[in-house]
Parts: structure tokens; sequence; C-alpha cells
């Protein structure tokens, strides 16, 4: 990286100096916070060719070692290292394209793409990189090394392997022909959802056809309806679509049947209709992986998947998939049984089945075990602004740590920002820094983007923004950045009242943030996001887990009028409503986990010749409600099937639950606000990164392996 003292002589302020060379370079590594307002789209090229140049350098001076001048860094830490610049023009491409895409935007990131394609296949140096690794790995000094640096060697082996070192000249055309076409099967499917997300939209003109819906839903849709130029203050009109007015509300909370099930023509629509068929491109995904599997030596894509997980091969992994289901199959049935009693009891008439459109508003008007709790009592104490800030406090105390909030302008191209304030994507956007308690050093700096808005990615996720790169040296560590981003419920015009699953998004993501942040691994390249792929999950599952505890929402949760705490009888009622809960949502994880991996290594026998929907109904019918009809297969909207991290590993979400669920044992056992135990979480699962095996971190945590019995009390989602 570019030293900041060689830029702007003319003023010695350190923010001239960062703003000097983002405007230079915008998508380039930064030492301080980006310049949101610089990266154009025209920038992209330049860039991305600055970085293509400087990834070619870094890989000529590998290909020109000789042996003797082989050492571990030089070799093995620098082909880790090479394309660093090149991954984070990517990364904030991909970080604008998800907040505030552009046309021109997309454009330009197609050209990039298309170039690290080009650039990929150009041969490079003498001899090739692989060459020179696979030589040094056989060198005696490699056995030499500590444990952990030969684990290191292993997993850059097992890289190159997966890069496709040892495939002939005409493999590796095909391989990157391969992985060119997925990546355009996965715009395409990203491009139909969004496209049926943001275009589907229901209009209704009589209230009578919304009986049922609360009073600040109805006015958030009729003011959606206006801004639409749709409807007036005189005669108004009410928007039902899929992001901000939901039709999952109304199929919730609707009397009016016929709407509910117009809802559900809607809510079905994304990845099934005839313009965003997201099927054509499942189809072709599969063929293209099993091919890319079988050139790189693997039976097939979920075997490669699983190869970098603590699971290991894809067998074990859907027997612990299907255990799971056939443990929960007797109270699912039960459940099944006890729903559809309840239901013919105020339908009237014996039921056998169910409309997919009536299931939620029926779910929710069956009480569990004649309990009269709707998680929406807790709303008036879950106020916006005290959850957030309650959520900081509490994981300061719990992992040493001080979060400051800084101040933030969002600039036009051009503007220059304030001396000590910070440049954000939009205005909405807050910024915040981490400094650790005991020592005040900086250890990272992270954005939250909380509420829906049009153009912005739906759901919610935790972006790494720009990771530091351990140095062999002993100079001062970089500060990591990140964005937490969510969707959750915007201010309003009744205070600011969260919903239950708000908490959740915000602590899940949170637990994504602490990992990204907190991690200070020895080497390049093991940070947060290099553990195995099924430990990934288990910090944000782990700390989700806080929004179920009394104790924790005693520190924030306070009626947003009266002040009062929240009631201890409704935390009583959260913690047995929790307990109860349906298994529905639980069977709907191991559904589309069964599902994907399912595709990955059976995709010929079990789904080639047939249609996608009958074919997963079929798989999935001893686990599902009885349904009147088909229901579109659940892959069709999964980005996740599609996203190279997570296609053919779903489960991962599962084990890495099961696995965060015995580590709150502790917890539970120490105290849920114990910042010694939340010191040791923090140094043994948080800072390693992906410097030590999973295996290893868990049992450094816990003292001991994954307990399958304390897995298996209770279940996943609960
Ligand atoms: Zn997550």
């Amino acid at each position: 990286m570019k030293n900041v003292l060689t830029w702007g002589l003319a003023c010695v302020c350190g923010i001239c100096l960062v703003q000097d060379a983002a405007a230079e370079r915008p998508f380039f590594r930064a030492a301080g916070w980006p310049s949101w307002s610089a990266m154009v789209p025209d920038q992209v090229m330049p860039d991305t060719q600055a970085a293509l140049a400087e990834t070619r350098r870094q890989l000529e001076a590998i290909c020109a070692l000789q042996p003797e001048e082989y050492t571990f860094e030089n070799t093995f830490v620098a082909y880790v290292r090479v394309g660093e610049q090149l991954q984070q023009v990517q990364t904030l491409v991909g970080h604008l394209m998800m907040t505030r895409p552009t046309a021109e935007l997309q454009k330009a990131q197609q050209m990039m793409m298309e170039a690290v394609v080009r650039f990929s296949a150009e041969r490079i140096g003498e001899r090739r990189v692989e060459d020179v690794l696979m030589e040094a790995a056989k060198a005696p000094w490699v056995a030499q090394l500590e444990p952990e640096k030969q684990r290191y060697v292993q997993q850059v082996l097992e890289k190159l392997r997966n890069s496709g070192a040892g495939l002939s000249a005409e493999q590796q055309g095909r391989k990157t022909r391969i992985e060119k076409e997925l990546h355009q099967l996965r715009q395409q499917f990203s491009a139909n959802l969004e496209r049926a997300l943001t275009s589907w939209k229901l209009v209704i003109t009589d209230p009578q056809e919304l009986a049922g819906m609360p009073a600040e839903w109805m006015e958030q849709s009729a003011a959606a309806a206006r801004a639409l130029r749709i409807g007036t203050e005189d005669a108004p009109a009410w928007l039902v679509d899929l992001m901000m007015c939901p039709a999952m509300d109304v199929m919730t909370y609707c009397h009016v049947e016929e709407t509910r099930r117009r809802c559900w023509e809607g809510v079905s629509s994304p990845g099934t209709a005839r313009a965003v068929d997201n099927e054509p491109l499942l189809r072709r995904a599969m063929e293209l992986r099993q091919e890319q599997a079988e050139l790189l030596g693997y039976r097939h894509f979920a075997d490669m998947q699983a190869a970098r997980s603590m699971m290991g091969t894809a067998e074990k992994a859907l027997v612990f998939v299907d255990q799971l289901m056939a443990a929960y199959k007797p109270a699912f049935d039960a459940e099944v049984a006890e729903y559809l009693a309840a239901l013919s009891r105020v339908k009237g008439e014996r039921l056998t089945r169910i409309e997919p459109w009536n299931e939620l508003y029926f779910a929710k008007d069956i009480p569990a075990d004649g309990e009269d709790f709707q998680i929406e009592q807790l709303s008036p104490y879950f106020q916006g602004e005290r959850v957030i800030g309650g959520m900081l406090r509490l994981w300061e105390k719990l992992l040493g740590i001080r979060i400051t909030e800084q101040k933030v302008h969002c600039l036009a191209r051009g503007e220059s920002s304030p001396a000590g304030v910070v440049e954000v994507w939009h205005p909405l956007v807050r910024a915040f820094t981490v400094h650790d308690t005991a020592s005040g050093r900086h250890i990272g700096s992270f954005y939250m983007d909380l509420y829906p808005r049009p153009g912005k990615q739906g759901e919610a996720w935790c972006m790494p923004l720009q990771l530091a790169i351990p140095r062999a040296d002993d100079s001062p560590r970089e500060a990591n950045l990140a964005a937490l981003m969510a969707n959750i419920t915007p201010p309003g015009q009744q205070g600011h009242l969260l919903h239950h699953g708000d908490l959740y998004a915000l602590f899940h993501e949170f637990g994504h943030l602490m990992h990204m942040l907190l991690a200070q691994p020895p080497l390049p390249g093991q940070h947060a996001m290099s553990v195995e792929q099924d430990f990934l999950e288990m910090p944000s599952q782990l700390q989700e887990l806080w929004i179920w505890e009394p104790e924790a929402l005693a520190t924030f949760a306070r009626h947003f009028r009266t002040d009062e705490p929240l009631p201890a009888e409704l935390a009583v009622k959260l913690v047995s409503s929790r307990r109860k809960k349906s298994l529905l949502p639980t069977m709907q994880l191991l559904h589309t986990a069964k599902l994907d991996l399912e595709m990955n290594m059976h995709y010929a026998d079990k789904f080639k010749d047939r249609p996608l929907d009958e074919a997963a109904a079929e798989l999935l019918a001893p686990w599902r409600l009885p349904y009147t009809c088909t229901l579109p297969c659940e892959l069709r909207t999964t980005t996740h099937t599609m996203t190279p991290g997570y296609a053919g590993c779903f489960y991962t979400y599962l084990w890495s639950e099961l696995l965060a669920r015995d580590a709150f044992s502790r917890f539970r056992k120490e105290g849920i606000l114990n910042p010694a135990t939340g010191a040791d979480y923090r140094k043994h699962i948080l800072e390693p990164g992906g410097s030590k095996p999973a295996r290893q971190l868990f049992r450094d945590f816990m003292g001991r392996d994954p307990d399958p019995a304390t897995m298996q009390q209770g279940l996943p989602g609960q």
C-alpha cells in the first residue's frame, strides 16, 4: 500500500492526506474512512486497471523467485496477498451496487468483471505461480515451520487446487468460462428477484378489503400510494407491495381471505413468473457446478464446498440434516394435527389441508397452549434509538470495547468533508469507531445503514469493507472497517417502535460485525471471513440469543411513552413463547438446507428430468404442512444458493446455530452479562479469526468439543 506521507505536502492534517489518497484511487484501500463521493462509475475501470497491474507485479515477484530464495513470507504469505487491491475495488463496487445502485455503476461493474476474467486467463511470468508454490512446499524448511504455519501452507495448497493448479491449459480455460457463466447466472438470478420484488404491487381502494390491518400499517400504505400519485387525501388508496408495505403483513393480519390470496400470488411470484423465472438459471448452474467440481477432482459441488467446512463431506452434512428432521418429526406431526384441529374449529369444517395464503393468518390466531401473548405486545418497549444504543452498550461491556459515534456528512462529488466529519453514502448512514477499553487502541470502525429505501438490497447483512492486513514487523495494526446493513422498521409517526424481529436482525448482524472488527489474526488472509464455512455464522447466531433474555432486554427495553421498564410478566411470556414456538420456521430452514444439498449432490438423479416444484414438493412432503396446492420450490428465491460461499452448504446455518447454542450454555452458567465470559469469547472465538481450526476455537472457549447432547436440547430457531 502506498505510504500516505507521499501525498498532500501542503497540509499535514491527517484527514486531508487521507482525502488526497482517496481522490487519487477512491476504490483502493484507504488509511482512514473512504471517500464515497469520489467513488464514481467513471473511476471503476481506472482503479481496476491499476489494481490489476499491481496484482500482476505481485505475481511476477513470486514467479521470479529462485528456489534458494524461497521463504515462508515471499511464497505462501505473498501468494495470499496477491490481488488485495483488486479485492478492495470489487468489494467497494459491490457494496455500492447493494446500497445505491445506478445503471452506470452496473455497467462499470460488468466491465470490471470482464477485465478480471480476461486477466485471470493471462499467463504471467516464465513459470506459473502454482508451480513455484508446489516446489516451495517440498522445501525442507517447510517441515520445520511451527504447526500454525504448516496449516497455512496446507490451506494455500488447498486453495491452489481449487483454483485449478495442475489442470491443463484447456481445462483451465474451461474452468474460467464456467466461472464467468456462473457469475452471469448469479447476476441474472438476483436481477430477476429484484425486478419481481420491486414491480409487484396491489392497489386497494376499498378499505373493507384490508379489514384487520393495524392503523399504523394503513397510514404507511396510504402514504406509499400517495407517493406514487395513486389516491389522494380525499379519495385514498392503499398500496401493498413486497418491500415497504409487505404482502406478508396482509397475509398475517387481514381478515379478508380473497385479499390474502391475492397477496400470496404476489409473494409467490419472485423467481416463478415467466419474465423472472429462475428455474432455467438454477438448472444451468447445477450442470455447470457439476462440471466444475469434476474438473477439480470432487464427486460433486456439495463435496467441493464441504471440503472447507467442519463437516468435511456433503454426505455427513446430509446425514446431519436428515437426523435433525427425523428428530423433530414426531413433534412436528403433533403440531400439524393440532394446527389442523384448531383451524377446523375456526372454519367450522373438518380440514385435512390448508391453503398457503391462510397459514400465517391462522397461525397467528392459534395461541400456543392457550397463552394470550402476541410478540407485537413488546414493540412499545422497543424504541429504535434505545434498542440500538442498548445493543452497543451491552456488547461494549461484554467485549471490553468502547464504541463512539462520529459526526457524518453525505457529500456530492467534488465537495470536501469538514475536518473530523466522516463521509457516508447516504444521509441516514451512521458511523462509529471501536477502541479497546484496556489499551485505548483503535481496533475498527463501522457504518450502520439500517432502514429500507428504494434501490437498496433487502434483508440484512454485514459487509467487510476493508480488513486489516497483519504485518510481519511490529508496526501498528490497521483498523478493520465494516458495515452493518439492515432493513428494520424505519422511524414512523408513533415514536420509532421496532419489532422483536428487528432486534434479531440487529443482534445477528452485530455478531458478524464484532467478528470482522475484533479479529486480530497473526497472518494475512486469516480474517474472520476465512473461518470454516459452517462456523461463520456461529458468532452471529450466538449474539442473537441475547434478544430472548429478560436480563439483557431489561438494560434497554422501556415503554416509549411512560418510560416504564419491560414488565417482568411480558418478559416471562416472551421466554415461554419461544419454548412453545411453532416448529414451522425451523422446518423451513431444514427444507432449504435439504433441497440445497440434494440439488448440489443428486441433481441428475432427482431433479433433472422433472418439474422443479414437483420434485422439491415430493422430497419435502413428510416435513411440510399439507397444502392444497404445490408451492414454488424455495430455491427459486434463495439467493444463497447462487452465492459462491453458501451454495451447496446452506445447512451451515443449522450447524452454526447448534454450536452457538452449545456455547451459550457457558454464558447461561456464568452470567449472560458477565464481562469475564465475554472477554473469553472475544479472546478465543472472535480474535483468532481464521487462524485456528474452528474445532480448536470452540474447544478453547468451552474447554471441550461440541456436545451433541447439549445441542439436541431445544430446537434450532428457538
Ligand atoms: Zn448471518
